[in-house]
């Protein structure tokens, strides 16, 4: 299983895969932080088709067309603001994860990028935040046979060697995953 899953550094705007994974917020109009980046690359069409979409509940994901990027789409995952645990933000954030594996899976893509949900501007704390992601996604991937590689793209080192750490010890715990 962890040989589906990889951890790099860098922008994930670059990369050439069938997905990649925006951390938007519900409006899903753009923003800062990784939307930002995304919005800029792909060009404005993809404001134009983010309008139509009405929006999307925090948990949830909606998928677009790439339009300037290399990758073919964007997934546009609502992760939840990080308000100290107390509104179920664990289990809201798990189910950014699944969704876009789920809409991942529905369209035959092979190859999709997450960035780190909710850990920038909605400071969720990053070393439970990639727990959540990692294991998560081992999770749902036993589903999805056909998603051959999900790629964390962290924006910097601390985030890389805290994911990389949450891979080893889902490995360690279970090395049949
Ligand atoms: P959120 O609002 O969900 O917290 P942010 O965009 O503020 O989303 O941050 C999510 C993560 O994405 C942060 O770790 C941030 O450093 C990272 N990030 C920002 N720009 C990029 C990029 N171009 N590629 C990959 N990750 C990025």
């Amino acid at each position: 299983m962890t040989d589906r899953l990889q951890i790099v550094e860098g922008d994930i705007t670059l990369l050439d895969v069938d997905a990649i994974v925006n951390a938007a917020n519900e409006t899903l109009l753009g923003g800062g932080g990784v939307d930002g980046a995304i919005h800029r690359a792909a060009g404005p069409k993809l404001l134009e088709e983010c309008r139509t979409l009405g929006g999307c509940a925090t948990g949830n994901a909606k998928m677009t067309a790439g339009y300037e990027l290399k990758a073919r789409y964007v997934i546009h995952a609502v992760g939840p603001v990080w308000r100290n645990g107390t509104v179920n933000e664990e289990v809201l954030l798990a189910n950014c994860y699944r969704r876009c594996l789920e809409i991942a899976g529905e369209h035959r893509l092979k190859t999709i990028a997450f960035p780190a949900i909710s850990i920038g501007v909605y400071r969720f704390p990053l070393k439970l935040a990639a727990e959540i992601a990692v294991s998560t996604v081992a999770e749902t991937l036993r589903k999805f046979p056909g998603i051959e590689t999900v790629i964390f793209v962290c924006f910097n080192q601390e985030s890389a060697t805290t994911h990389q750490a949450a891979l080893d010890t889902i490995y360690a715990d279970a090395p049949s995953f």
